[in-house]
């Protein structure tokens, strides 16, 4: 029996996670389940999966989970605040850990999941993003293994000889990320001026938070993931592209010295990847319909306009760049996104919130987590200031 530790239990990652868990009780228990302040979704899910421990971030909130738990009958301990989702992660309840927390929130459960060791199903990209090199180092500490739920990389995991081979020796000579382009491909700067969160947040092909889907109709979701596929694969930005391909059927491609590309196919759906990582090396089934590509039409592949979706040339910047670069881009988009979707920043001004927080905070080593903290706060200051500036 893995026990498993659901961080962000009440999100899309979260039910995608729990679902595959449902479907498979004699191999995998939900043995922790975390929300931000959900308290009520949260109070569902324990009632369902009779969880050992239910932690709920808002320390403010843990009477009313603990009544609402006691009121239904379930007993599970129960506890608040970012220390306690650290101490979860790492703690003698679970054997994996699926960091599903939106935003760099997840980097310390992340982070203390892999010092101590446990199998990691990453799907929070923001924190491997933030903190890719003590991410690494913290795994190779911890002795634990790191199996990639961000559909593309695990495409890609799937695609290499043993998940993480030496790149150089594996004859790879180009990770290739798919995009499914968002909701806005094909469209001009002139027809984003005036797009609201709700029609950013209508993805065509998968459906997620808000925050992501924000992240991949300016394309800095895939910006995202050409850093955190530097970090997983160790590929340099040269080696990784971008390739919009509407039908989000290919999920990304690794190419080989030989002229072999290798691909990983699939419908749409989290759970392929979240049952890939949960049973990896074994496979199990997921509840995805077949993929019938005899139904599904033709396949289409285009390069990306850098031009309309500044998000994605700001990330390889950013990458480029180095040291924590990443993390000020990460921490600015963060900001921009959140005033977007509250409705006090147009669209297309996230491009240029990242783009001026880049210029103002060039890129420093990063040393300890604790700087890297404090030069998130700065950048996310910077934006802030820059937002107050432009209303
Ligand atoms: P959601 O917004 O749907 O869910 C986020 C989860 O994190 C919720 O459980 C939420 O709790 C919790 N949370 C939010 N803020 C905090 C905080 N400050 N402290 C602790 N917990 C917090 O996000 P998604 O499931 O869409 O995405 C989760 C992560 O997975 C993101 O990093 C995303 O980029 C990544 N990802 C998502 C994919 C998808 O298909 N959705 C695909 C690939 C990667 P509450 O409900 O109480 O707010």
């Amino acid at each position: 029996m893995n026990k498993v530790a659901v961080l962000g239990a009440t999100g899309s990652i979260g039910a995608s996670t729990l679902d595959v868990i449902a479907r498979h009780p004699e191999r995998f228990r939900a043995s922790v389940l975390s929300a931000h302040s959900n308290v009520t979704a949260l109070a569902e899910l324990c009632g369902r999966f009779r969880p050992e421990l239910a932690v709920i971030a808002d320390p403010a909130l843990e009477g009313e989970l603990a009544r609402k738990l006691a009121a239904a009958g379930v007993h599970c301990e129960v506890a608040s605040g970012h220390d306690a989702l650290t101490a979860a992660a790492s703690g003698a309840l679970c054997d994996t850990v699926v960091a599903a927390i939106v935003g760099a929130a997840g980097l310390a459960s992340t982070l203390a999941a892999a010092q101590a060791g446990k199998r990691l199903l990453l799907a929070n990209k923001e924190s491997i993003v933030l903190g890719g090199p003590l991410l690494l180092q913290a795994l190779r500490a911890g002795g634990g293994v790191l199996i990639p739920v961000d559909s593309e990389h695990n495409a890609i995991f799937q695609c290499l000889p043993g998940g993480r081979p030496d790149l150089a020796k594996s004859g790879v000579r180009r990770l290739v990320l798919t995009a499914s382009g968002g909701p806005f491909r094909g469209r001009t700067r002139a027809d984003l001026a005036a797009v609201t969160p709700d029609q950013a947040c209508k993805h065509p092909k998968w459906s997620m938070g808000r925050k992501i889907s924000v992240d991949s109709a300016t394309l800095m979701n895939k910006g995202l993931e050409v850093i955190e596929a530097h970090h997983l694969f160790g590929a340099p930005a040269d080696a990784i592209d971008v390739l919009v391909h509407p039908q989000s059927l290919v999920h990304s491609l690794v190419e080989y010295v030989d002229g072999s590309v290798l691909a990983q196919l699939g419908n749409p759906d989290m759970r392929t990847a979240i049952a890939h990582a949960l049973a990896w090396p074994e496979r199990v089934e997921a509840g995805v319909p077949p993929l019938n590509l005899a139904a599904s039409g033709a396949l289409q592949f285009e390069a990306p306009d850098l031009d309309t979706f500044r998000c994605l040339a700001l990330a390889f910047q950013a990458l480029r760049a180095g040291g924590d670069a990443p993390a000020i881009l990460n921490a600015a988009n963060e900001v921009a996104v959140e005033a977007f979707l509250a409705g006090t920043l147009p669209f297309l001004a996230i491009a240029e919130v990242v783009e001026a927080v880049l210029t103002e905070l060039p890129s420093q080593t990063v040393v300890d987590v604790e700087s890297l903290v404090a030069r998130d706060g700065e950048a996310r200051g910077a934006a802030r200031r820059l937002l107050k500036r432009a209303c």
